[in-house]
């Protein structure tokens, strides 16, 4: 076994190896049901499920797919909140070796349409409320298979209503392509057929990401992928205790993060998982009051909204012992603060998409380095490499381009050799960030190659918003970029030169954005310009845009 500088670093008894087996996601479904069928491991409004119920559900499910149609290979898409149908579809399609592909509910037609023609998937799974986004792109889409969870089935448990407004929606009406979740559970056997997977090579996710040039990009991640980032994960926990925990998922599981860190991991300590379908600041609290979670994985802004909420004192939070933030920078007086009102940790981890997703994390016990993204994980190899060309490898302490080594890399972006190629370089993926290590190994990201904006913990890539802000009629040039927000991260704000001789008011702009993008996407500020910065060969110059906002 290799070691490396920095495994000095990590807590006693803490593994710089963990055992990686060749065995399929599901397995974790598998063995937490032989060893804990009783155990509660889905807990949804009033509702819950046992290890036993989920596994069945997820059994039946995969037969009705098979029934379907869906084979090993097939993608299928998910477009759901947190609710339990999310994960019963997703082990059900990973059960039948067919790949993942989860859709952001906030997608507009045009995002929606991209993501399902890049992956070619015939098959969606939905929420009732997302089915007119839909019924109006689904012709230019190969799907063919369409099921609805309905609302239906939350009305058949009365204590679920996510809103006391919801109107109940009945099944979809008869004479519709669209079939029942819940129906498609009760007339299939829990005996779906067994497939033989190569679980190094075959996928299990397929999930998009701006990654590093702003083009959507279908991350390949395999069952090896995500099996190794579960046993990453689980083993840097070190306080976290098999059948004990109970998971706060509140952040969505179509983002890796969430995927991985929150509903696998749950899953692999055979823990308990607390689904919050929609986020809602204000009854965050009162939810982790009332719940009990013991693990509550977010993104910064998330801790922010809790430090600073006017009642938090009035709040029992102290159920939480351990919480991994990711996603973007954790400010320092943020954690303290979280900690000392719950009690429990709050470390820093690094990852991206590309990883399925962990590759860094502070320890959980022991030293840790605040500003720092932590250590490497257990299997994991890093090289900080020149920025221009990235071959060679700068000296310790000094900045250059981050890159990873392990079984967590995915295997490729989806049907795009030359972005593959870029990205992934004698095995080490080139992550796009700029860091620096110190002489204990602790890393600190520095910068971001990529222009990424991150606000809510979202990804924003300016290509795009500016691409949707070129095709409205009166916009000759625009630019975009992230500037710092307190609560958010960074807001996006858009610079626009307008056609000769036109006019536009800002709420223009902005409401031609929210045809067009995701709301977290749309600019939150617009300023107009009669000119915009530009190179010699008249690349608009963002970083100087940057620069600008950034001085007083
Ligand atoms: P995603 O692929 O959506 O998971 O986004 C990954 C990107 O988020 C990384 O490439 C980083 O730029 C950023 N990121 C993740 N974690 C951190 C962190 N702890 N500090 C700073 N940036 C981060």
């Amino acid at each position: 076994e290799e070691s490396r500088f920095w495994h000095k670093n990590y807590p006693e008894g803490m593994p710089t190896q963990v055992h990686i087996p060749n065995q399929s996601l599901y397995h974790f479904l598998d063995q937490a049901t032989q060893k804990y069928p009783d155990h509660q491991a889905v807990i949804f409004m009033n509702q819950q499920l046992t290890y036993c119920e989920l596994k069945e559900r997820v059994d039946r499910f995969a037969t009705a797919l098979h029934v379907l149609g869906v084979k090993k290979g097939d993608r299928v898409a998910i477009m759901l909140p947190n609710c339990p149908q999310t994960v019963i579809a997703y082990y059900a399609v990973i059960r039948l070796g067919a790949i993942v592909v989860m859709n952001n509910p906030l997608y507009v037609e045009r995002e929606l349409l991209y993501q399902l023609n890049n992956s070619g998937a015939e098959t969606i799974i939905f929420l009732d409320q997302f089915q007119p986004k839909i019924s109006n792109i689904k012709s230019q889409t190969s799907l063919k298979v369409f099921i609805s969870t309905g609302i239906s089935d939350y009305l058949a448990m009365p204590a679920m209503l996510p809103a006391p407004e919801t109107q109940p929606v009945l099944n979809p009406p008869p004479g519709t392509d669209i079939l029942c979740f819940e129906d498609l559970l009760q007339k299939n056997s829990p005996k779906p057929p067994e497939v033989e997977l190569d679980f190094e090579k075959e996928l299990a996710v397929l999930q998009y990401t701006g990654g590093t040039t702003g083009v959507s990009k279908g991350a390949m991640l395999t069952h090896k992928n995500l099996v190794a980032n579960v046993l990453q994960t689980g083993a840097w926990l070190t306080i976290c205790k098999e059948a004990r925990e109970r998971f706060f998922c509140v952040l969505p599981f179509y983002h890796v993060f969430a995927m991985t860190t929150c509903m696998n991991l749950s899953i692999y300590l055979s823990s308990a998982m607390i689904l919050i379908p929609r986020l809602e600041l204000n009854n965050l609290l009162k939810l982790i009051n009332d719940y009990r979670p013991t693990i509550f994985q977010a993104v910064p802004s998330l801790y922010v909204a809790i430090i600073s909420h006017p009642e938090v004192q009035q709040y029992d939070l102290s159920s939480i012992s351990c919480c991994l933030s990711g996603g973007a920078p954790l400010p320092i007086e943020v954690q303290e603060k979280f900690e000392a009102i719950t009690g429990g940790k709050l470390v820093e981890g690094y990852g991206l998409t590309e990883a399925a997703p962990v590759t860094h994390c502070n320890p959980i016990e022991g030293k840790k380095v605040n500003g720092s993204i932590g250590l490497a994980f257990p299997n994991t190899d890093v090289k900080i490499v020149e920025v221009e060309k990235g071959l060679e490898e700068v000296p310790l302490g000094e900045t250059g381009e981050l890159c990873i080594k392990g079984p967590q890399v995915m295997k490729g972006y989806w049907h795009m050799p030359e972005e593959t190629a870029a990205a992934l370089r004698d095995g080490w993926l080139y992550t796009g960030d700029i860091a620096r290590m110190d002489e204990q190994g602790f890393t600190y990201i520095v910068d971001r190659k990529k222009d990424m904006v991150i606000t809510w913990g979202y990804n924003v890539y300016p290509r795009e918003v500016e691409e949707v802000l070129y095709q409205h009629p009166k916009v000759k040039e625009a630019a975009v970029i992230g500037i710092p927000d307190a609560t958010r991260g960074e807001v996006i704000k858009a610079f626009i030169v307008l056609k000769e001789g036109q006019q536009a008011t800002k709420e223009e702009i902005a409401g031609f954005c929210r045809k067009n993008l995701a709301n977290y996407k749309v600019p939150r500020k617009i300023e107009f310009r009669s000119e915009l910065p530009k190179s010699p060969v008249g690349k608009i110059l963002r970083r100087m845009l940057s620069e600008e906002t950034k001085q007083p």
